[in-house]
């Protein structure tokens, strides 16, 4: 004998499922088993390249609410937003350098190979455009080297 899950959906709708066990809820809505559920959310954001960029985002949001709370000195959340953008600026950098390093492997690459040594006008484009993208990654490189200087 079987009995619909007594859990409430997202959407506000008495859930379909079917219960497991004795709790009367299926495997999402049983409360014994919350506890893992929540630990399995957290370990999928982990694995996420984007962990750091989420931390720093919960950070500011704390921060936001401390302030709009009313705090008797805000400066030390200046100080705080300050180290919190600079980390922000480090991530970018990464990013760009990542992406510059890949710009300059393909590079070579097409360089080396044999459709460049028949010296064909579409590979040398390509080659120029590549070559540019990289300038220009270089000249944003340097103007956020220097923006995240401490003042
Ligand atoms: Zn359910």
């Amino acid at each position: 004998m079987t009995h619909q899950c007594a859990g409430i959906t997202r959407s506000g709708e008495r859930c379909t499922h079917t219960a497991k066990g004795p709790s009367g809820f299926c495997h999402l809505h049983d409360p014994d088993r919350a506890a893992e559920r929540k630990r399995n959310a957290s370990r999928a954001g982990k694995s996420s390249g984007t962990r750091e960029i989420t931390s720093i985002k919960a950070q500011l949001a704390e921060m936001v609410e401390t302030v709009l709370g009313g705090v008797a000195s805000t400066a030390p959340y200046a100080v705080a937003n300050q180290i919190l953008n600079t980390r922000l600026q480090a991530i970018e950098l990464e990013r760009k350098a990542r992406e510059a390093d890949e710009l300059e492997a393909r590079i070579e690459q097409l360089e080396q190979g044999p459709e460049a040594r028949k010296g064909g006008q579409k590979m040398g484009d390509i080659v120029r455009d590549l070559a540019a993208r990289i300038q220009k990654l270089e000249a944003q490189l340097g103007k956020t080297g220097r923006r995240s200087l401490p003042a």
